[in-house]
């Protein structure tokens, strides 16, 4: 108890946090300077540049928050709802139930587009809903559904929700950098991530950007909106503010130098690289896993390959593996969520975990643990 705590090191491959790159590690150690120091106000410009790069967008309000995804999910919602506003929310696993959540607490009125776990939304099913809901202002959906390894096609969920005249929110968390999203040519209105997933960054801040639309559905509100901490408008005024920035509460600065590293890894690799690494990774796992005998729950067509829900093999108890794989080899998995708990292990293929040396080990663990 009074001794320094000394992790041990492991290897992350679950659902996140995901490996994180010792240029990230690194950067955070640097030396801690003022939030309000004119270095890292320059720090805090070139980190909304790097992010417009890596949404793909020119949104002039883009900008980091000092809380987890979770928290993002409910800027997004906060920012854009007022109480009696129709939302649909497409849910097709974990983190769409947890945006239907957010707008019940909201005193939002639910929609809900529900698709099977393992599968991703359906157009027609949103097609229709838009069609029964004229009055509807946002739609809702997740890009990566970490809980079931499956991706959505935010382009054409956004044209249908962009044809009723609606806002679109896309939970992209785990999405960002590991498969494409196109912020601005898909029409996404608000749209958010995390350190922790693709980024190869610790867990605890995230990252997200609104449109021009957005940030005028903010502008003209009624009421406030109610979360002070999360309300955009106030968060700007320190993150924006030619020379005189409002305080507002003070930065992680060290956490913005890591995810600043982090941000600038992306754009040195490349997006469209990074991307493609993550579909070699993939490749490359599922041909060793299918090796061992193992099947993969989603199709191929929408399984997100920095996400991969395995079948756990009939008469092997999911959780003793996960334990022996932690305790003999370091090595983290996830294990299934919901309708998949006890089914499925998460084989999370994200950022700097996407390497061969983490594939071949958590095949060779697998091996022996089989
Ligand atoms: C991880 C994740 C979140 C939540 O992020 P936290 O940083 O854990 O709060 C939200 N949505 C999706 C799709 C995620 O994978």
């Amino acid at each position: 108890m009074n001794t320094s705590f000394h992790p041990t090191p492991r290897t992350l491959m679950g659902p996140g946090p995901s490996d994180v790159h010792p240029r990230v590690l690194g950067a955070m150690a640097k030396a801690t300077i003022g939030h309000l120091d004119p270095e890292f106000i320059g720090l805090m410009e070139e980190i909304k540049v790097l992010m417009r790069q890596t949404f793909r967008t020119q949104n002039k309000l883009t900008l980091p928050l000092s809380a987890p995804g979770s928290a993002a999910m409910e800027a997004s919602f906060a920012n854009l709802l007022e109480p009696g506003d129709k939302v649909i929310v497409c849910i097709n696993g974990v983190f769409g139930m947890r945006m239907a959540e957010n707008v019940r607490r909201m005193g939002g009125e639910l929609v809900t587009v529900e698709d099977e776990w393992g599968t991703p939304v359906d157009a027609e099913k949103l097609s229709a809903a838009l069609a029964a809901n004229p009055e509807t202002k946002i739609v809702a959906m997740v890009h990566a559904e970490t809980s079931t390894g499956v991706c959505s096609d935010v382009k054409t969920l956004c044209a249908l929700a962009k044809k009723h005249n609606c806002l679109t929110i896309v939970d992209s968390v785990t999405g960002l950098a590991g498969v494409p999203l196109e912020v601005d040519a898909w029409q996404v209105d608000v749209a958010y991530s995390g350190t922790q997933k693709c980024l190869s960054a610790p867990p605890g801040i995230s990252l997200i950007t609104f449109s021009e639309a957005a940030a005028e559905c903010v502008r003209a509100r009624n009421a406030p909106v109610q979360s002070w901490f999360l309300d955009v408008s106030l968060l700007m005024a320190y993150w924006e503010g030619e020379g005189a920035r409002t305080y507002h509460h003070t930065a992680p600065v060290n956490a913005m130098y890591g995810l600043h590293e982090a941000l600038l890894m992306v754009q040195e690799q490349g997006l469209e690289q990074s991307w493609q690494k993550h579909r070699d990774m993939h490749a490359s796992l599922a041909e060793n896993l299918t090796g061992l005998g193992l099947d993969f729950v989603v199709h191929s067509d929408c399984r997100l390959p920095q996400l991969n829900l395995v079948k756990v093999p009939e008469g092997v108890d999911e959780a003793s593996v996960r334990k022996q794989l932690l305790t003999d080899f370091n090595l983290e998995i996830g294990a299934g969520l919901g309708a998949f708990a006890g089914k499925v292990w998460r084989i999370g293929l994200m950022g700097y975990s996407a390497r061969q040396e983490n594939i071949q080990l958590c095949t060779s663990a697998l091996r022996a643990c089989l």
